[in-house]
């Protein structure tokens, strides 16, 4: 997680923000020389890849590099989960395996 620079009422509002939008405030913070970081206590990492595989798949971006996805699966009209490249290289290689389903 890259450090961001704020000073002393930048850091009033995003801990204002936590109430409303916890994940959005995660994130390291450098006020003055000190560092606040604010992310989810006693999280496993499963749990991290899985909040950040939820918030790149709102966002719709590629799960895998976070980039913007801008191809809709003609299948359900949603965005696909990955971008142009990362779908050759991971759902082209599946596609020749049976059948199992994602949750
Ligand atoms: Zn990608």
């Amino acid at each position: 997680m890259e450090a961001k620079k704020v000073d002393h009422r930048r850091l009033s509002q995003v801990i204002s923000q936590m109430k409303k939008d916890p994940e959005g405030s995660m994130g390291i913070y450098v006020v003055g020389g000190w560092r606040v970081q604010i992310s989810r206590y006693k999280q496993t990492s499963a749990e991290r890849v899985r909040a950040l595989y939820s918030r790149r798949r709102d966002q719709g971006l590629c799960i895998a590099c976070g980039k913007k996805v801008t191809k809709t699966n003609p299948a359900n009209g949603r965005l696909y989960r990955l971008c142009e490249d990362h779908r050759k290289n991971i759902d082209y290689k599946k596609a020749g395996k049976p059948a199992k389903r994602r949750k």
